[in-house]
């Protein structure tokens, strides 16, 4: 997917896929300067490290919330062991956009384990809170704008009222089942837009998986190229230069 509805710049669903020994694939060093990249693992095993020293190893259930701001360079690759054994791999990076006066901000890593992380429980449903707040539980994570991000479980004939604040914007992706959100049926792997400013009730038609997004219209102009998201071309071409320059980060 490429520019989904402000704040979210890219959905990236990794897998599922089964590796072969000595196949898996990751992202070796790269840099990222002007927004965030939010990494949710479901199966699998990865390791991140970043120019600011920050490292961690994920493993399912474990989130890491990058925040480039002015500049960071990064590696994302299957643990050792994945790439010698493989196995399954499951998991989202999603890019969040920074607002202009946010983008050159010092960079920020949070990382949060599955057994510190938030999870909500109610009459059928389970949602792990990695942003923002469902069922009166509210994540721990720290972000620039207001964000939420929830990977909710359904089980069959089950529902879940979920309030979103009149100014975001709001998506679901489903990745398990089926769902029925506004009067739409929304099956494993659609994505739905929902209207601004509604209390949204999800009817879990089948046993579903989903993942609820939204955030502010940043209303802003974006220039992108490759790792950087600006807001004008002369800033993308800076960050072009820093980098090869070594100084982004
Ligand atoms: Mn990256």
């Amino acid at each position: 997917m490429g520019s989904l509805m402000s704040p979210f710049l890219l959905l990236d669903e990794m897998g599922p896929v089964d590796y072969a020994p000595g196949k898996a694939v990751g992202a070796p060093w790269h840099p990222h300067r002007g927004f965030e990249t939010v990494t949710y693992l479901l199966q699998g095993e990865m390791e991140h490290e970043d120019s600011s020293g920050a490292k961690g190893t994920l493993t399912p259930g474990d989130v890491q919330w990058m925040t480039a701001g002015k500049g960071i360079i990064h590696s994302e690759m299957p643990t050792s062991k994945m790439m010698l054994e493989g196995g399954m791999m499951h998991g989202f990076q999603i890019w969040v956009n920074l607002p202009a006066k946010d983008k050159m901000m010092n960079p920020r890593y949070q990382d949060i384990s599955a057994s510190e992380s938030p999870i909500a429980q109610e009459d059928g449903v389970w949602a792990r809170v990695v942003a923002g707040e469902c069922l009166g539980v509210e994540s721990s994570i720290d972000t620039v704008i207001p964000i939420t991000y929830v990977h909710v479980k359904m089980e069959q004939g089950s529902t879940l009222i979920k309030a979103l604040d009149r100014d975001l914007n709001g998506m679901l992706y489903v990745f398990k089942g089926e769902i029925e959100v506004e009067g739409k049926s929304v099956s494993d792997g659609s994505l739905a837009l929902l209207s601004n400013g509604t209390t949204v009730q999800v009817n879990a038609t089948q046993e579903s998986e989903f993942l609820i997004l939204a955030g502010p219209e940043i209303g802003e102009p974006i220039a992108r190229y490759g790792p950087f998201v600006m807001n004008t071309r002369e800033e993308i071409i800076q960050a072009i230069e820093d980098y090869q320059n070594g100084i982004l980060a």
